[in-house]
């Protein structure tokens, strides 16, 4: 293969990537603009969340399906910094055209790019990040501004950090989106929320015992395909056998909830048994998902029983029904702490509803990255100003032409303080000359001061994020580009 024919294939994944990364540019920072997405059917989604529009791009190319795969790796370890991924890892790759230009081979490429990533990364780890203790309110601050949430940034950023330091961790918090109020509404409910009615609908607030059961109230489905011939009088028996079976397991809940009560089931239950059951004061609530039957066991503090013969004790909870857009729901609280909190966003549009939830899930899991134990560092790009700084005075030291890949990666950096800024309407250039100048002076956490033009420090505006999401930026965004740069050749597979 000629080395024209190689260089092909790289240059169409560049291009690839290039496409993608102008999608999602704009959108970086808390200034950045949204992006409206609609479908052959006209359905639409407004965000400003680089991983949603990733996920919803028509991307066939392979080289832009390896950037959105990392963009999502990205997402699943930190939650948040999917548009710094992708922004990181178009420059880096445009930044190596240029030396392919100047006749570097893509792995002389690749090393100084490998050699740089992992100096950037040591240089985070020792010298940026700080080991007291920031406030988890700014870290869900930083990572929810620029999500229409700006109206109630401080409400919302509490409610994060309430929601986390309740569940533990981020995905043990649930959120239930409700439309109409506007989000100062939005409140944390220290229990769980349930998405059904009761099977024979009534008023239902107040005080109930309650049973969490996961099967057992349904005849058991014959196997498919299994021939029984029976006659007359042995189908009768046969019928009456299982109705009884199923009595008998709807006497046994009876027994544990004397007085009436509400059992929540996973899976189904007869019609008939709800019927007994509704005679015995009790009520049903069937077929809910496995989270809901957790939730409501976090609430109530309650094991669920796989039948209704290993029932070991009811919990007694509160229970208030609501209604919203025609859908019931059931509130439900109880007596003991409750190791289950559900956030209940309110807000005006199921657009906007969508793209606070989005902006919720980043910061949850932000928050509890930090809670969880990792180190804080200043936002808005400083960081990577400051690596890029690092990166430079390490370059002269490298023999050979990986140099030229080290300062190309420092160029790369600097294009995430660069593009915050130019999303908030500023210069760029001005942006990354005002930081270095602080860098050089000892000053590491500026930024771009989108309030006021120019440059701030952003520990003093209170902009923080995880150490570990930084790292995984520039650890990802780098892998991608190597990847990219060794593929020498694209050839047509035989399909399967
Ligand atoms: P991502 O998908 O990469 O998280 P965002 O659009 O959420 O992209 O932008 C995140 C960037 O915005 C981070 O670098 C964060 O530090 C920065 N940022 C957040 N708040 C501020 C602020 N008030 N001033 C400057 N930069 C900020
Ligand atoms: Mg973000």
């Amino acid at each position: 293969m000629s080395e024209t024919e190689s260089e092909g294939a790289l240059r169409k994944n560049i291009d690839a990537v290039r496409t993608i990364v102008r999608t999602v540019k704009s959108t970086l920072g808390p200034m950045g603009r949204d992006k409206m997405m609609v479908d052959a059917g006209g359905n639409s989604i407004t965000t400003n969340d680089g991983a949603t529009i990733l996920g919803e791009l028509d991307v066939s190319h392979p080289g832009g399906k390896m950037v959105i795969e990392c963009a999502q790796t990205q997402e699943s370890l930190c939650y948040d910094g999917t548009t710094t991924t992708v922004v990181l890892a178009g420059e880096l790759l445009s930044n190596s055209e240029g030396l392919l230009n100047k006749g570097l081979h893509p792995n002389v490429v690749c090393k100084g790019y490998n050699d740089a990533a992992r100096m950037a990364v040591e240089y985070l780890d020792d010298f940026l990040s700080g080991e007291d203790e920031k406030p988890l309110e700014n870290i869900a601050r930083t990572a929810i501004t620029g999500k229409t949430v700006d109206a109630a940034l401080d409400e919302v950023s509490n409610l994060c950090v309430q929601a986390v330091k309740k569940a533990g961790s981020a995905e043990k918090v649930r959120t239930l989106s409700l439309q109409g109020g506007s989000l100062r509404d939005s409140y944390l409910f220290n229990g769980a929320i349930v998405n059904k009615d009761i099977v024979h609908e009534k008023e239902m607030d107040g005080d109930y015992n309650i049973i969490l059961l996961n099967t057992g109230l349904e005849p058991e489905k014959t196997e498919e395909n299994v021939q029984v011939q029976l006659d007359m009088q042995g189908y009768t028996q046969f019928k009456s056998s299982s109705k009884d079976d199923l009595l008998e397991q709807a006497k046994l809940i009876c027994t544990w909830l004397p007085t009436g009560g509400l059992v929540f089931i996973r899976d189904g239950a007869h019609d008939s048994v709800c019927a007994y059951l509704e005679k015995n004061e009790i009520s049903v609530v069937r077929r809910l998902p496995e989270s809901t039957m957790r939730a409501l066991s976090g609430t109530l503090g309650l094991l669920t029983a796989q039948t209704p013969s290993d029932i070991e004790c009811s919990a007694s909870g509160t229970v208030v029904k609501q209604r919203h857009n025609d859908v019931n729901y059931l509130f439900v609280e109880g007596e003991v702490e409750s190791t289950q909190s559900t956030l209940v966003l309110r807000g005006a549009t199921t657009t906007t509803l969508d793209e606070t939830e989005r902006g919720f899930d980043d910061a949850l899991g932000v928050v509890s990255l930090v809670m969880k134990g990792d180190k804080t560092v200043t936002g808005g790009g400083s960081t990577y100003a400051a690596m890029a700084s690092h990166l430079r005075s390490e370059a002269a030291s490298v023999s050979g032409r990986p140099q030229m890949a080290i300062e190309a990666f420092a160029d790369a950096l600097e294009s995430i303080p660069a593009t915050i800024a130019e999303n908030g309407g500023q210069d760029p250039l001005d942006c990354i000359l005002a930081l270095r100048h602080e860098i050089q002076s000892g000053r590491f956490n500026f930024g771009p001061d989108l309030e006021n033009e120019g440059i701030c420090d952003m520990e003093k505006l209170g902009v923080f994020e995880p150490m570990s999401l930084v790292r995984q930026v520039v650890l990802g965004a780098n892998e991608v580009t190597t990847a990219i740069l060794k593929i020498d050749d694209m050839i047509a597979m035989r399909g399967e």
